[in-house]
């Protein structure tokens, strides 16, 4: 089996204007065991398994990590995936009865990067979107928001952009794994540990991230991605996530 030094070894950088990435031992010293210039290590890894070089099986006990800029500390050889929850014009546009209001625009260009860094990586990325039929059960709590096919429910245009690349859930209420095919798109993907942006911190990230839990998910919560209409709510929303459904909270305090 090969050492975490001569897989650090083998990833050659991709593109000089990527971010660099530091390769870590999962169980050795607490400091950088290689340094790894600027380029793609999942990119890397992915082809050197592809390539013969690696085994599939020595990636998944090494487990090395790497920390990613925006995404906090990543463990390789499990799979990833990016979940944009409710990026949408009615939530984050005013003049919609349910606008999280201008703050929570502020996390729009940490959520453009992230899934910029993710797609880049080769991540998977998923829009989860409300999508509510006429007389849905839901507006006898909320006004009616977000019925198909209005604008209110297009994703907003900042991220419509990667919208090809990424996959559409349409969501009929908080979780975004009720009654979608999340769940079994994220399986064939082998996907293990998610990481979450969107609104709102407290509704539809807070309930998505419990059934990501009841799956079996690691949970990755950028809190500077996250925002809601009520400034505790989304403070609760955070303690709540990380205390209970163990999420680690990566990215700035916001
Ligand atoms: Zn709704």
């Amino acid at each position: 089996m090969r050492n975490h030094s001569q897989i650090g070894n083998e990833i050659k950088p991709e593109s000089a204007t990527q971010p660099s990435f530091l390769l870590l031992p999962v169980n050795g010293p607490n400091r950088p065991h290689s340094l790894v210039g600027a380029g793609s290590i999942a990119w890397g890894i992915r082809r050197a398994i592809t390539e013969g070089k690696i085994a599939q099986e020595a990636v998944a006990t090494l487990r090395p990590q790497i920390y990613h800029p925006l995404m906090g500390v990543i463990e390789m050889g499990r799979e990833q995936a990016l979940i944009l929850v409710d990026m949408q014009r009615g939530f984050l546009e005013d003049g919609y009865p349910l606008s999280c209001g201008t703050e929570a625009r502020e996390i729009i260009p940490v959520v453009r990067r992230t899934v910029e860094e993710a797609l880049d990586q080769g991540i998977p990325v998923f829009f989860t979107a409300d999508a509510h039929e006429q007389n849905d059960r839901e507006f006898a709590i909320y006004p009616p928001h977000c019925i198909r096919g209005t604008e209110e429910a297009e994703i907003i245009p900042e991220l419509a952009p990667y919208l090809d690349r990424g996959t559409l859930i349409e969501t009929v209420t908080y979780s975004a794994f009720f009654e979608t095919d999340l769940h079994r798109r994220l399986q064939e993907l082998g996907v293990e540990e998610l990481t979450f942006c969107g609104v709102c911190t407290d509704i539809c990230v807070l309930h998505t991230v419990a059934d990501a839990y009841f799956r079996g998910y690691r949970i990755m919560v950028r809190r500077d991605g996250v925002a809601s209409f009520d400034p505790d709510a989304h403070r609760f929303g955070l303690q709540h996530m990380k205390t209970v459904f163990g999420a680690r909270l990566v990215g700035e305090e916001r």
